[in-house]
């Protein structure tokens, strides 16, 4: 695996691999998991060369976010990437990505309100923004997103249409469902925030978020299922939840009731430091 952190010899490499056959991009921020390995692993199943990208993306982050307590793992990562068969690790310096003078913004109106958006102002646009970049530096066919992030996604293939990115089709965004470990808690860089009692007392969303699935399946209203569901979270330790909601799965619309259109449930809660974010169709 070649390793890259300045933008000439990236284009360099990956224009080599692309004279080979297709390319797949999965953008990450390091720290990697066996969420990220899947990603990995569906981008090599689907193209001849897989490139992963790992950058803590400064302007995703808040100024009392966790940017500087964010893990960082480089050579460990690197391992990791090379022994799943990535060809290509593009480890961009942080002035190689915001050169000094650098003043764009890409905000993507829509389904980047409300969910993380609202507790997190200017996230999105964060991620808007180095995803667009990523996209023009690397010019993957496809790439791969974590549907754990199921807001993000749906934020970047609206930035894809809306911006014509280079693309070749609408389903090159492929989005991969959420790895989780045996109690169902969804992985995440962020569970190592976590002491072993609160890691213990996490499992609780998953399972909140279980039940009250099925309780609106049940025909409970969907406002007392997600009362039930905050109430169980905080009698598990968790501190607050940010949002509990059922949204339309594709546009992101607020939904009071279950209606026949397929649904989501995506919740944001915070146990000690860290804050978990999960979601399931619903
Ligand atoms: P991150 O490094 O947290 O920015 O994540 C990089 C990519 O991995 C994103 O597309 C995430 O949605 C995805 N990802 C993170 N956690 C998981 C997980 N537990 N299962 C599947 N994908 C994940």
């Amino acid at each position: 695996m070649q390793t890259v952190n300045r933008i000439d010899p990236l284009r360099t490499a990956v224009a080599a691999l692309r004279r080979d056959g297709p390319v797949a991009l999965v953008p990450t921020m390091g720290a990697l998991h066996e969420g990220h390995l899947t990603l990995v692993r569906e981008a090599k199943a689907r193209a001849a060369h897989v490139v992963a990208s790992i950058f803590v993306n400064p302007l995703q982050f808040g100024a009392n976010e966790d940017l500087g307590a964010y893990p960082r793992r480089l050579a460990e990562d690197s391992a990791l990437l090379a022994a799943e068969g990535t060809a290509l690790l593009w480890a961009p310096d942080a002035d190689a990505m915001y050169p000094a003078g650098f003043a764009t913004n890409v905000s993507v109106n829509g389904v980047s309100e409300g969910l993380c958006g609202a507790a997190r102002p200017g996230h999105f646009d964060g991620v808007a923004t180095v995803v667009c970049k990523l996209f023009n530096q690397v010019q993957p066919d496809i790439a791969l997103f974590g549907e754990k992030d199921w807001q993000q996604l749906a934020v970047i293939r609206r930035m894809a249409r809306d911006l014509d990115l280079t693309l070749p089709h609408a389903d090159a965004i492929i989005g991969v469902p959420t790895v989780r470990e045996a109690d169902g808690l969804a992985l995440s860089s962020r569970n190592a925030y976590l002491t072993p009692a609160e890691r213990a007392a996490a499992a609780a969303l998953p399972a909140a978020m279980r039940s009250a699935i099925c309780r609106i399946g049940d025909g409970e209203p969907v406002a007392a299922a997600l009362a039930g569901l905050m109430q169980a979270l905080l009698a598990a330790g968790f501190t607050a939840v940010d949002y509990a909601e059922l949204r339309d799965a594709d546009t992101l619309a607020l939904l009071a009731e279950r209606g026949n259109g397929p649904a989501r449930l995506l919740v944001a809660a915070r146990i000690g430091k860290a804050r978990l974010i999960d979601n399931m169709a619903a």
